[in-house]
């Protein structure tokens, strides 16, 4: 069993950013700037945005942080998002979601403008994703594609088995592992709570994307001898043994199937570290007008 290590790979990739940038400003071009838009302070979205502006910061790129109270309207909230697409000087732009209840975070998504998606949330970049065209892919599943190549892990004529189908992992990710190209022309199935013979339709997997945000769900009878397991989930889970009170876990009973496995990322120290280098990435592909020239 060899671990995908998202520590590792992040390193090296935060690297290549920051000698991007580096040469960026040798010759005497734009700082790719990553603006966050923060509403409340509630759940774990804080922390998230934190270590994204530090990100930027370690590699050399400018970030800046707008928040908002909770009780923030709909009508301030795309306003600033258009004052953002508006200033030429902010390369990308996200929103953290999730969002209050009382605005819509279609609406929000689809305000912003395609060209600084860089989280690839918008339909516009969904759609040419889908079609194959320069876009902006959404941060998680790119991720993902990065560690697969990184690893030179086949995925040609494999079966894929995505389990989720949110707009920002496990459809995106479904689509990607389909197209005609490296990683990708996987069989692929997509799954969801409806879904009646998981566990069977599991262990058919070659490559086992588990993306639901429900604990240690996977267990090893799920898991075909030899996969390649790839854990999206991380939710935190009471723990007394810890000084916080909580672990986080992923998708995966990470002990029991790891030795069935080829290939397997942990949580922590998996795909959530290559999420933040594909947000950095497409903010540096951003400020190239690499994607949208
Ligand atoms: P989400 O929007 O809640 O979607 C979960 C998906 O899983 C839904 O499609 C749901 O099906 C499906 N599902 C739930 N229970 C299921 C079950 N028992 N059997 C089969 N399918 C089931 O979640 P998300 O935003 O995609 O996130 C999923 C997990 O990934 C979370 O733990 C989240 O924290 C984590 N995450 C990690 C990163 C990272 O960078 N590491 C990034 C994003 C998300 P229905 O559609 O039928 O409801």
């Amino acid at each position: 069993m060899i671990l995908l290590d998202g520590k590792l790979l992040s390193a090296q990739i935060k690297q290549e950013i920051a000698a991007d940038v580096a040469q960026i400003k040798t010759e005497g071009g734009k700082i790719p700037h990553l603006v966050a838009i923060l509403v409340g302070t509630a759940g774990r979205s804080e922390t998230y945005v934190a270590s994204k502006m530090k990100s930027c910061e370690e590699v050399g790129m400018h970030s800046t942080l707008i928040r908002f109270d909770d009780d923030v309207t709909e009508a301030d909230l795309l306003a600033a998002v258009a004052e953002v697409n508006a200033n030429p000087d902010m390369d990308g732009l996200i929103v953290q979601l999730p969002l209050p209840k009382h605005i819509n975070p279609d609406k929000v998504m689809e305000t912003i403008a395609p060209e600084k998606d860089v989280d690839g949330f918008h339909p516009v970049n969904i759609g040419r994703m889908a079609k194959g065209l320069p876009a902006y892919v959404s941060a998680t599943p790119q991720g993902i594609l990065e560690m697969l190549k990184r690893y030179d892990i086949p995925t040609s004529g494999k079966h894929c088995v995505v389990v989720g189908r949110s707009q920002i992992v496990g459809l995106p990710m479904s689509i990607l592992m389909q197209r005609n190209d490296y990683p990708g022309n996987c069989t692929v199935t997509l799954t969801h709570s409806k879904t009646t013979n998981l566990a069977e339709i599991c262990r058919t997997a070659d490559i086992l994307i588990a993306a639901l945000g429900r604990p240690e769900f996977i267990t090893a009878n799920m898991v075909k001898d030899g996969a390649v397991v790839i854990d999206v989930g991380l939710e935190r889970v009471e723990d007394a043994t810890k000084k916080s009170g909580f672990s986080l876990k992923g998708d995966v009973k990470f002990d029991e199937v790891a030795p069935k496995t080829n290939y397997i990322t942990p949580v922590p120290g998996g795909v959530g570290l290559m999420t933040i280098c594909s947000l950095m990435q497409n903010t540096v592909k951003a400020a190239r007008r690499e994607v949208y020239k």
